[in-house]
């Protein structure tokens, strides 16, 4: 549970920790839900996210919004104010449970606090039923210190882990078919897909009918980005040329370009599987739709060609352009990074951090140009590993996610490093969170990439020759931020490590430190080129994500 107490909430944060639920204090509400929604994308139980009434629950809102957007399980729990001076101007009143209808997939008051155990129970079962999503329990401030008899409460079991539906036989057969017929396959791994763990069955899928796949960002890991099926250094071609497309847990939203042209064939063949009905045939008219449990719908597609074994052939011309458009792609990138002018690049940054990363570790990337080429250059060997802005596009997540692996990591594999590497814009969103990683003294280690703004910034001098012109708020563009601002001083605030770096050595030497320490959290202020961008692009048109 992550939240932030306060009334009338208090006693329910007390109560929890007394029955063994960890909390976690945080220090904005977004953050904390941020955080709570991380953990039920990576543990697949939803997290808890306790919140006060009126502001606490609206500052959370964008949290849930983030969680649902994801299809990431969430319960938010927000105190309310005194149900008997509802209307009349109450401490905090606010419509909460109507408030947060738009943002979840159930919203609700228990009538009483006998009702209580019933509500929690279908909350929890929604959130994780289904697509999964967000969910809203709200509290009356006259429920939580009521007493009432131990008997007169009925308490409701939890649910069951939620119900795998298979596809129609007849569909997987026709997919089957397509695929075998197609001459330039692809397919996507989404998020959807690293939620349902689905990694064993898709990776025999790939390996026994040797099939391109490309992960989108979060899918990444779910087989390892070094795999010589992947084909992400190819993206846009790869999409581009693609006759069929099998999408696993993937939404034909922006981040694949609606499956539209130019950025695909006009005749694309698109199989769809997944777990939402209402899903299939958004954008596209799909050739085949596979509804059902992606790691169910793998093993029907696996007996299929077991059956009948097929594989795609490794000489095709699909597969040699592919390959092709690989290697030019990764030359680019790497002369990039090997660039020795500074202030350094985005690629000199990600190839030197890349080089230290180790292969267990999470990593949560946010900023705009930061998580758009650290996608490219950052690889993620492990499902689930990687936390990124996501569907929602939403910068500020960093910190909250961060914390939520870190959280997880102590659990499960002490000892396993989470990496948060951030915009300098990006990390000012949930900056203050640094407090709460200190309190709780959790190794993460940030990497803030600093050009002095949102997309670029302006170096210190042409900031000072600017601001002779006028006030800041008259001459200063909108995406400037303070140039050199220090925020690993913000680290160093709260008794972690912080440092200044500017050269790739410096970068080196902290990152090595960083990592090596595995007792205490460190930030690590990266400054790069003020006026750094992406190398340049085949499209110009909806830029993100067409690395
Ligand atoms: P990405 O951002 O990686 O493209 P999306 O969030 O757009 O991924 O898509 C994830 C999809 O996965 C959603 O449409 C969701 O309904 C689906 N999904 C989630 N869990 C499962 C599951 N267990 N089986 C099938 N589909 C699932
Ligand atoms: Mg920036």
């Amino acid at each position: 549970m992550f939240g932030i107490v306060g009334i009338p909430v208090m006693e329910i944060a007390v109560a929890a920790q007394e029955v063994g639920i960890k909390y976690v204090g945080m220090r904005n509400e977004q953050a904390a839900c941020y955080a709570a929604s991380a953990v039920g994308y990576l543990t697949g139980r939803p997290g808890a996210c306790l919140v006060v009434s009126g502001p606490g629950l609206i500052h959370a809102l964008g949290g849930m919004a983030n969680a649902n957007m994801n299809c990431w399980p969430l319960i938010v729990i927000g105190g309310s104010s005194e149900s008997s001076q509802e209307t009349m101007g109450a401490f905090q009143e606010f419509p909460q449970v109507e408030a947060c209808r738009l943002y979840s997939k159930f919203s609700a008051r228990p009538s009483s606090i006998e009702a209580i155990p019933s509500i929690i129970e279908k909350a929890v079962r929604s959130s994780i039923y289904g697509r999964p999503g967000a969910c809203y329990v709200d509290i009356p401030a006259d429920f939580v210190n009521l007493q009432v008899k131990v008997n007169s409460v009925k308490y409701i079991e939890c649910c069951m882990p939620p119900p795998v539906s298979m596809a129609e036989t007849s569909a997987v057969c026709m997919a089957a078919s397509v695929i075998r017929n197609a001459k330039q396959p692809l397919l996507i791994i989404g998020k959807g897909a690293a939620y349902a763990h689905a990694e064993e069955g898709i990776r025999k899928l790939v390996e026994q009918c040797k099939l391109p796949f490309l992960p989108t960002p979060m899918g990444k890991g779910v087989i390892p980005d070094n795999h010589p099926n992947c084909v992400g250094a190819a993206r846009s071609r790869a999409l581009q040329f693609a006759d069929v497309i099998v999408l696993f847990g993937a939404r034909l939203n922006w981040i694949l370009h609606f499956g539209l042209p130019p950025r695909y064939q006009p005749d694309v063949k698109f199989i769809q599987v997944d777990i939402c009905a209402e899903e299939l045939g958004n954008n596209v008219r799909p050739a085949v739709t596979l509804l059902g449990d992606i790691n169910a719908v793998t093993k029907q597609l696996l007996e299929q060609f077991d059956k009948t074994p097929w594989q795609f052939p490794p000489e095709s011309k699909w597969w040699k352009a592919l390959r092709e458009k690989m290697k030019s792609n990764e030359a680019v990138s790497k002369k990039l990074a090997s660039k020795k002018s500074l202030p350094m690049n985005y690629y000199t940054v990600f190839y030197h951090v890349q080089e230290q990363l180790p292969r267990d570790c999470f990593v949560v990337s946010e900023g705009a140009n930061t998580m758009d080429i650290g996608r490219t250059v950052l690889q993620n060997y492990l499902p689930r590993h990687r936390l990124d802005a996501g569907t929602f596009g939403t910068m500020g997540v960093g910190l909250g996610f961060a914390i939520a692996a870190a959280i997880v990591a102590k659990d499960r594999n002490p000892g396993q490093r989470v990496i948060c590497v951030a915009g300098d814009s990006a990390f000012g969103f949930s900056g203050m969170e640094v407090e709460t990683i200190c309190r709780y003294n959790l190794p993460i280690v940030l990497l803030v990439v600093n050009n002095n703004g949102i997309y670029q910034g302006f170096d210190i001098n042409t900031w000072k020759e600017m601001l002779k012109f006028g006030d800041a708020t008259a001459v200063a563009p909108a995406h400037s931020l303070l140039p050199n601002s220090h925020y690993e001083q913000v680290m160093t605030a709260f008794g972690g490590k912080g440092y200044f770096v500017q050269t790739p050595e410096e970068l080196q030497k902290s990152l090595r430190q960083g990592l090596a320490d595995t007792t205490k959290p460190s930030l690590i202020n990266i400054m790069i080129e003020p006026q750094a961008t992406r190398k340049p692009q085949d499209f110009h048109w909806l830029t993100r994500s067409n690395l």
